[in-house]
């Protein structure tokens, strides 16, 4: 997509801190850590979202996020990670283009884990929702 900036950092038209590269993505740098060695990785193809990458794209996307995921554990040893996408503007997604974010994460850090990330709990009980989720397979 030409006006995207994860975009024109995947054809090398904007610098970036890259990390790693493959036929299907890349992974830089994120220009404003959350913590040491915090990495996006990206598909090449342009795709708002997880939803919106097509099939054949997702396992090179996985496989891309491994490899990052142990190059940045070998180099920065850190004592875990947090991993994930932000997707949509309600989920906080600022750039239109799925990163998967490699935050690094260390004991002690004053990070918490992915529950700190929203409070809203459920106001019908657990297992309608579990049923309305498998009748939507
Ligand atoms: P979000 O869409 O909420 O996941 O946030 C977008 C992320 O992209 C933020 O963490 C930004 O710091 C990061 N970001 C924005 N522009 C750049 C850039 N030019 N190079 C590296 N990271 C960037
Ligand atoms: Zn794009």
């Amino acid at each position: 997509m030409t006006d995207c900036l994860f975009c024109k950092i995947a054809a090398g038209e904007i610098p970036a801190d890259k990390v790693y590269e493959d036929k299907h993505a890349i992974a830089f740098l994120d220009i404003n850590p959350v913590a040491p060695g915090h990495t996006m990785v990206i598909p090449k193809v342009h795709a708002e979202t997880y939803l919106d990458l097509p099939d054949e794209e997702v396992c090179p996307l996985g496989e891309a996020l491994k490899k990052v995921t142990t190059m940045v554990k070998e180099a920065l040893k850190p004592d875990g990670f947090n991993i994930g996408a932000n997707m949509k503007k309600a989920a906080g997604q600022a750039v239109d283009h799925l990163h998967i974010h490699i935050i690094p994460r260390w004991e002690g850090d004053g990070g918490g884990s992915m529950h700190s990330i929203v409070k809203n709990p459920p106001k019908e009980d657990i297992k309608e929702i579990a049923e309305k989720i498998r009748n939507a397979a």
